[in-house]
């Protein structure tokens, strides 16, 4: 099994992290019901998509 030669020291360790971050989510307001959406995604909210319902949101 390959293994590396060298400890990886801290200072290289954090440079590398530096660019490992969570990015907050991109969201659009649904022209039908103004909730914060995905783009390209169907509102989870009305169920609809390009001004059609896709998904049955109606609760049982
Ligand atoms: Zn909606």
């Amino acid at each position: 099994m390959p293994h590396p030669k060298r400890r990886t020291s801290k200072s290289s360790a954090r440079q590398r992290r530096t660019h490992k971050k969570l990015t907050a989510p991109t969201v659009i307001s649904c022209p039908n019901c103004a909730e914060a959406v995905r783009p390209h995604h169907v509102c989870p909210s009305c169920g609809q998509y390009r001004g059609q319902e896709v998904l049955s949101t109606t609760t049982m």
